[in-house]
């Protein structure tokens, strides 16, 4: 099993987040660049959809149809297989995004510089910190002018609820941004401010900061300042901890300009030394080791294939355990059934190509016609089931109208297989089977509507209802449950693995419901 050791060694998968517009793109791209995946610029298509129009989505998503490794991209750096989940920025996909991070072992979280905390920066994070997951930060646009580094590293500790650990320091900002100071390796970068020129390379050892040479390179003002600054930081901050780091408590901070490659390297070269290497993950039954021999796996994400010709999907795998084997057959655990794959393809950054054997912490593409829901596992044959893939509760609530009843079969099916892929969220009602679509944008109501009429045939309406939450209800008294689905009938409602939601329009409305019973605990997630 030596084999297997050094595979999972070498693996890093991790996710990136950011506000729409910090520069999550950019990074990324430059990511690729350094690792040699991509040789220009440009090649990361933008995985956007700022402009609401549906056309102008449907026209996007095509793109990505066609080029799904956008959503996974590989590559190798300094003998480390390093995967990049990407994730839309776009809040109206926010619960794509949050599953993805179910499949990822550690984040780098963009912000700009001018901006700071931004509104989808506190929710993403709020998910990695529910899921302990290690956190580095790229504060970017450095060449902008920007809030002051400490102000913005206190922004992060209080606004985020995690404590950070500047690795790298800026020399200025925006018009005076003169290069960053690595405090670990004592390196001083100098930015030329001209991003043609690639000057990631180009950099000056100082073995003291109180060297004259300070001075030369940045100028009287910049040299006492960065000085002071330093010796701040190594009063303030305690020694980077990398188990703390690692328990998700921690956040190194690296300061930098995507757009100009300026501070990308030593992310990048930090990440490789401290990111985690694929972890342990738990199942309902135990927590398995990656190191095991026999194999497992869970789909995080089901991309569909927008050409109507070919109804098949790719679900995205995470393998967790073992080695995959193209053409071996393993076990479907939901559906108790044995699946074989034929052509399961890896994600590099540029290419997409038949992968024979697959690894701990790789990502695999698995053509399917209808087997996987998001959240199933595959394995050698031990049935258990991967957790930490709970729905939240979403925001907006329709109520789904059939508008063509001679294709009320396709408008099921089609429904159904969306809500698989996870674009929405449906719960159905046992009374007159009215059928509730939830999502997290307006934007979602639209795509549903387009892909069922473009993909299935069938044609339906979405009625404004005033529910506001879903919130999964259970009990250790069952007599108390059976009462509340009782006497609010119309409030109770089925997700897709028949489980029981409380639907409330106000906050008022549900802690009502809550004194009234005591004995039911409502959930904010699908997993409790
Ligand atoms: P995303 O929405 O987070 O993926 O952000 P993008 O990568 O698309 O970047 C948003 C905008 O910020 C684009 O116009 C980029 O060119 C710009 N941008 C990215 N990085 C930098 C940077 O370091 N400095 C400046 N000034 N602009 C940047």
């Amino acid at each position: 099993m030596n084999d297997l050791k050094a595979e999972i060694g070498k693996r890093r998968i991790f996710g990136i987040i950011s506000h729409p517009d910090a520069g999550k793109t950019t990074l990324t791209e430059k990511l690729l660049l350094f690792g040699g995946a991509i040789q220009k610029a440009g090649t990361v298509k933008r995985n956007k959809a700022e402009k609401t129009a549906t056309s102008d989505f449907m026209e996007i998503e095509k793109q990505r149809g066609i080029s799904v490794a956008t959503s996974v991209m590989g590559f190798s750096y300094k003998g480390c297989q390093i995967n990049i989940l990407d994730t839309p920025g776009h809040k109206d996909f926010a619960e794509d995004t949050y599953r993805t991070l179910t499949a990822v072992d550690s984040v780098i979280l963009v912000i700009d510089c001018v901006k700071g905390v931004e509104e989808q920066t506190r929710k993403l994070m709020h998910v990695c910190r529910m899921r302990h997951i290690p956190v580095m930060v790229f504060i970017n646009k450095m060449d902008r002018e920007g809030k002051d580094p400490f102000d913005l590293l206190e922004e992060i500790e209080k606004e985020l609820n995690i404590s950070t650990r500047p690795l790298s320091w800026p020399i200025g900002i925006g018009s005076t941004f003169a290069g960053v100071y690595h405090l670990y390796k004592k390196q001083l970068k100098l930015f030329s401010g001209n991003y043609k020129k690639q000057i990631a390379h180009d950099y000056i050892q100082l073995e003291d900061i109180s060297s004259k040479e300070l001075e030369n390179q940045v100028g009287e003002n910049a040299a006492q300042k960065l000085r002071e600054e330093a010796e701040l930081v190594e009063g303030v901050y305690e020694p980077f901890d990398l188990a703390l780091y690692r328990s998700g408590y921690l956040a190194p901070v690296f300061f930098g300009s995507a757009i100009n490659n300026f501070g990308i390297e030593e992310l990048l070269d930090t990440f490789i030394e401290i990111a985690p290497s694929p972890q342990p993950r738990e199942t309902d039954k135990r927590i398995v080791n990656p190191e095991e021999d026999k194999f497992s796996g869970f789909i995080f994400k089901i991309h569909a294939n927008l050409d109507p010709n070919h109804r098949d999907r790719i679900a995205f795998c995470r393998i967790c355990s073992g080695k995959f084997e193209r053409n071996k057959f393993y076990q479907h655990i939901r559906l108790g059934k044995k699946l074989k794959f034929s052509s399961p393809t890896s994600f590099m950054a540029d290419a997409k190509s038949l992968v024979e054997e697959a690894w701990p912490g790789d990502v695999i593409g698995l053509y399917d016609a209808g087997n996987f829901k998001i959240g199933d596992t595959l394995t050698e044959g031990e049935q258990m089931r991967y957790m930490g893939i709970p729905s939240f509760s979403p925001e907006i609530f329709k109520e789904l109208e059939n508008t063509d009843p001679m294709k009320t079969k396709q408008l099921e099916k089609g429904i159904s297989q969306l809500v698989d892929e996870g674009v929405a969220q449906l719960f159905v009602q046992n009374l007159g089977s009215r059928k509730f679509v939830g999502t997290v944008g307006e934007l979602q109501f639209e795509v549903i509507k387009f892909r069922l009429l473009h993909e299935y045939g069938a044609s339906c309406n979405f009625r404004a209802i005033s529910f506001t939450k879903a919130s999964w209800i259970s009990s250790e008294k069952t007599e108390q449950l059976e009462r509340l689905k009782r006497s609010q009938a119309n409030r109770i409602a089925y997700d897709k693995e028949d489980r029981p939601v409380y639907l409330s329009n106000s906050k008022w409305d549900i802690e009502s419901t809550m004194r009234e019973y005591p004995d039911i605990v409502f959930h904010e997630t699908s997993e409790y």
